[in-house]
């Protein structure tokens, strides 16, 4: 397990860091109502998520939200996406120390930061610069090193890092972009909203001896994702 930050102190190698007593109160009240309460166990998952100062991915103005049990609007007419499905996602991805994760829609980085937690490295692509910029200024911060940003169109994946042990799309899309499926290794997992524009389904998909294995998780609502292999 990658484990760099040392949030409780309130401070990280690189600087102070605005993480009071109030707020991780209200993080473990986070993980207690809106994550354990709804069967996420997996404690790598629930220690990662106790340690991101979620209320740090957010502008000033709505971090009294930042432990509510919703999705929040973000810069881009985006959004970062509800703490249950963080977890939902992370717990579905099956992440051990080590993996290669490429994830498409960094968005605020949070889903990002808690998977820098539980993996080796993480490669993120994200459509909208100023997003991507913002969340490596967030995740520098935190000490959180051991991820690549990218500014590109997402649905074409990160071919030269390829293959991924584990793939994550926190977009929602019509159908699995051929490149992404692609760049998953022999034996990996994808996670993936998959539907209408409006609604979709969150599926967990194997590849085993090059076959698709899918499982559906839960009905979610995502924003969609948007490019060569998506909306
Ligand atoms: N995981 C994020 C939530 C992201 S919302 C968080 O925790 O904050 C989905 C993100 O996917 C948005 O930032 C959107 O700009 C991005 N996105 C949509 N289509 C994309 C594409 N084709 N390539 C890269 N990013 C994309």
């Amino acid at each position: 397990m990658a484990s760099m930050v040392v949030l409780h102190s309130g401070t990280t190698g690189r600087g102070a860091v605005d993480d009071t007593a109030l707020d991780r109160r209200r993080r473990h009240d986070m993980l207690r109502q809106q994550v354990l309460a709804r069967g996420v166990r997996n404690p790598h998952v629930i220690r990662a998520m106790a340690r991101i100062p979620r209320h740090l991915f957010l502008e000033p103005a709505q971090r009294s939200q930042a432990y509510s049990d919703q999705a929040l609007p973000v810069a881009e007419q985006q959004t970062i996406s509800q703490p249950l499905i963080v977890a939902v996602m992370t717990e579905a991805l099956e992440v051990q120390a080590g993996h290669r994760i490429l994830e498409v829609g960094t968005g605020t980085g949070y889903q990002t930061a808690i998977l820098a937690l539980l993996a080796g490295r993480v490669y993120t692509l994200e459509r909208f610069a100023a997003l991507s910029r913002e969340a490596q200024s967030r995740l520098h911060a935190l000490g959180l090193d051991n991820v690549e940003y990218r500014i590109a169109d997402g649905t074409l994946g990160w071919p030269e890092q390829s293959p991924f042990e584990r793939i994550i799309v926190t977009a929602g899309a019509p159908e699995v972009p051929e490149p992404l499926w692609n760049q998953l290794a022999e034996g990996g997992r994808l996670v993936i909203p998959l539907g209408d524009r409006h609604s979709q389904t969150l599926k967990k998909i194997a590849r085993r001896n090059g076959r698709r294995w899918e499982v559906d998780v839960l009905p979610c609502r995502f924003v969609p994702l948007v490019g060569l292999h998506g909306w």
